[in-house]
């Protein structure tokens, strides 16, 4: 049960991520949650910074898709805008949106990675279903209430999975 919440690798910042390592552990796409991953959770544009590196990723020969719980139109403008398939209301840690993403990108579980910033949502639902998790600090520190309720479990889990030794 505690491995599910525990997270393959955990970076600092998306341009933190090994996509060398990722390639060689036979990763072929990328799912990608939105908010606070690749977009502040209350802005409605991208940085172009994210836009480009989103660019070189898929350029080394990522596929990549974003598997978001927020709205349909939310998410659409901004897959929209970087032409990648998504999928909205999600209810991760749900497995469904993830399934249904990793069918749009023809991937199999042991094919894919989840990026989030997420502990409850992204890196439980990805373990659930057997994809590399990878979890990433929020970009923004101002959060939606709720998810300021669930930084406060995160720290909870993180504080428990180092005490059973499965986090360093
Ligand atoms: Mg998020």
């Amino acid at each position: 049960m505690y491995r599910l919440l525990c997270p393959n690798a955990l970076v600092e910042s998306l341009f933190d991520i090994d996509f060398e390592q990722l390639k060689n552990q036979g990763i072929k796409g990328i799912i990608f949650d939105l908010d606070n991953t690749i977009i502040p959770w209350d802005s409605s544009d991208m940085c172009p910074t994210i836009c480009a590196w989103l660019e070189q990723v898929a350029a080394q020969g990522f596929k990549i898709s974003i598997v978001s719980n927020n709205w349909h139109k939310r998410v659409r403008k901004i897959a929209q805008r970087l032409d990648v398939p998504f999928v909205a209301r999600a209810y991760k840690p749900a497995k469904n949106g993830f399934r249904r993403a990793l069918s749009v990108m023809s991937l199999g579980a042991n094919e894919a990675a989840v990026v989030g910033d997420q502990l409850f949502t992204d890196v439980l639902g990805g373990n659930r279903l057997g994809l590399c998790t990878i979890w990433v600090k929020p970009l923004n520190p101002q959060e939606f209430v709720g998810t300021k309720i669930q930084r406060y479990m995160e720290r909870w889990a993180v504080k428990l999975l180092r005490a059973k030794g499965l986090m360093r």
